[in-house]
């Protein structure tokens, strides 16, 4: 096991690889915790580019800690959780803010604040401890279950909330009176106040996205990719998504000339991140202007309707082996259903780009327990993922579906653990030796559903889950025994921007 000077060491090492790494020191030195292990926060573009706007703030500074790979070694080492940059215990910082990308890093919260010392519920903290500010990805959907242990959620785009809530964390002198000051942030929901309404998603200034990386690293999947985004959110109306256009007005398109002029010259490998990033007007200049730099690059979000000779092309010569896009229901009719635009004629052509254009596979993600969904969605399936592997070789990604709040498929069933097992074991016997089959676990993706449709009561579960050793079980036991007579449905997102004593009026316990 080991000791603390060598998980120091091993910080130390990892930072000497790192390239653009701010190590400054400053008297407002806020530390920035990823509740999952480094190589998944390194890869997070909001806590890259809120790192590096927060170190642009004279005076202040971010300083990184993460989830250990090692969790145990930290525990049996007695090393409390220290920053990066500042090598300091996270403990000793007046402001923790934490970036939250989905429901399950709730339980890296909790584990992350235990290795710092400082106690996971905000009940039990006092002055004596950091005040502790989350946002992220998450915020956009459903932040309840995080209201146990967090003082204040920044809820959305978080480059204009964030600098506004250290100013006022910076200029108060208890948490009390930060309770009350931050009221003026429009985004900033304060759980810890008992508050029974949500705010609006904040939509930051155009004028400071586009969102990228400040520091490359070989430590992540991503090895040494510069990340930025082209587009941010996106105009169509998938009715499962939390980034559909009703999310902040849709896409907004960052020019070419920004995106090129933005890529440092050191960065090699680039990726092009954003939640519709193929819809952007020009993604085909990008991509060839990068390649003829002699950079990779990598794509997220292909939308198979957007695929065309020239942008399969650059991405083949960007260095893509793999052409991957979404597909998301099983059948035609799913995807109607779900005003997923990609027909089949669509996905055929995908194939046939793919295999022209030389690349290994075509991949193909997936969507299995969407409402109403049945065996003959899944033979559907099975007969089309069957015709596109004679025209290149295919992989399913299958991640069963998890309605999330502020979706107009919020409140949809779960389909069932079983149900989704079922139905993947019937893919898989259908496509045995044909297509690849990857899938995420359907009791994983159970909790994933609780979380999201869930509230404060399901939040204050984790704890008891990750307490009682974090197996599936453990969560299992914890969300069956939560009170049969707690709040459901607890919070509604207000549609518009209203102040906030309209909204107290009007969005009492729903
Ligand atoms: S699933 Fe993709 S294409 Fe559909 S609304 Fe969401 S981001 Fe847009």
């Amino acid at each position: 096991m080991a000791s603390a000077r060598e998980l120091r060491d091993a910080v130390r090492q990892r930072m000497s690889e790192e390239i653009g790494t701010l190590v400054e020191e400053a008297p407002e030195a806020v530390a920035f915790l990823y509740p999952s292990p480094y190589s998944v926060g390194m890869s997070s573009l909001g806590f890259q580019s809120l790192y590096r706007l927060v170190n642009q703030t004279p005076g202040r500074a971010a300083h990184r800690a993460f989830l250990p790979d090692d969790i145990e070694a930290f525990r049996s080492s007695r090393t409390p959780l220290f920053t990066y940059e500042g090598d300091r215990p996270v403990a000793d910082y007046p402001v923790v803010a934490l970036s939250v990308a989905y429901e399950l890093e709730i339980a890296g919260l909790i584990q992350a604040l235990e290795l710092a010392g400082i106690p996971p519920l905000a009940e039990d903290r006092d002055e004596r401890h950091p005040f502790i500010l989350a946002g992220g990805p998450l915020t956009f959907s459903n932040p309840l279950p995080l209201a146990p242990y967090v003082d204040c959620v920044l809820m959305g785009e978080a480059e204009e909330s964030l600098p506004a809530a250290l100013d006022v964390l910076f200029g108060v002198h208890s948490k009390a009176e930060a309770l009350v000051a931050l009221r003026s942030i429009e985004s900033a929901f304060l759980p810890s106040e008992g508050e029974d309404w949500m705010p609006p998603v904040a939509k930051a200034d155009d004028a400071l996205i586009p969102a990228r990386s400040q520091i490359l690293t070989p430590h992540t999947e991503l090895r040494d990719m510069f990340l930025i985004e082209p587009e941010r959110g996106c105009h169509r109306g998938c009715t499962y998504c939390v980034m559909r256009r009703s999310t902040n007005g849709g896409m907004r398109v960052i020019s070419k000339e920004r995106v090129l002029e933005l890529v440092p010259a050191e960065a090699r490998r680039v990726g092009l991140v954003g939640a519709a990033t193929t819809d952007h007007p020009q993604i085909a200049d990008i991509v060839e202007e990068l390649v003829a730099s002699g950079r990779e690059v990598g794509l997220s979000s292909l939308r198979a309707d957007r695929l065309n000779d020239r942008l399969v092309a650059a991405l083949r010569s960007a260095g893509q082996t793999v052409l991957t896009t979404a597909s998301d229901g099983a059948s035609q009719r799913l995807r109607d259903t779900v005003q997923r635009r990609a027909r089949e004629d669509v996905l055929v052509r995908a194939a046939e780009l793919a295999r022209a254009h030389g690349f290994k596979r075509l991949k193909l993600y997936m969507m299995l327990g969407l409402p109403d969904e049945t065996d003959a969605d899944v033979d559907e399936l099975i007969a089309f993922s069957t015709e596109l592997s004679k025209i290149v070789p295919l992989a399913l990604g299958i991640a069963p579906f998890c309605a999330k709040r502020n979706t107009p498929l919020d409140g949809a069933p779960w389909a069932g653990i079983k149900v989704v097992d079922d139905r993947l074991k019937r893919l898989r016997k259908g496509v045995k030796g044909r297509v690849d089959v990857r899938a995420t676990s359907a009791r994983w993706a159970w909790v994933e559903y609780v979380l999201a449709q869930g509230g404060r009561a399901e939040g204050r579960a984790v704890m008891d889950a990750v307490h009682a050793g974090g197996r599936f079980r453990d969560w299992k036991r914890a969300f069956d025994e939560l009170p049969a007579d707690r709040p459901q449905r607890e919070l509604v997102r207000p549609g518009n921007r209203l102040d906030r004593s309209q909204q107290q009026k009007r969005l009492r316990v729903v």
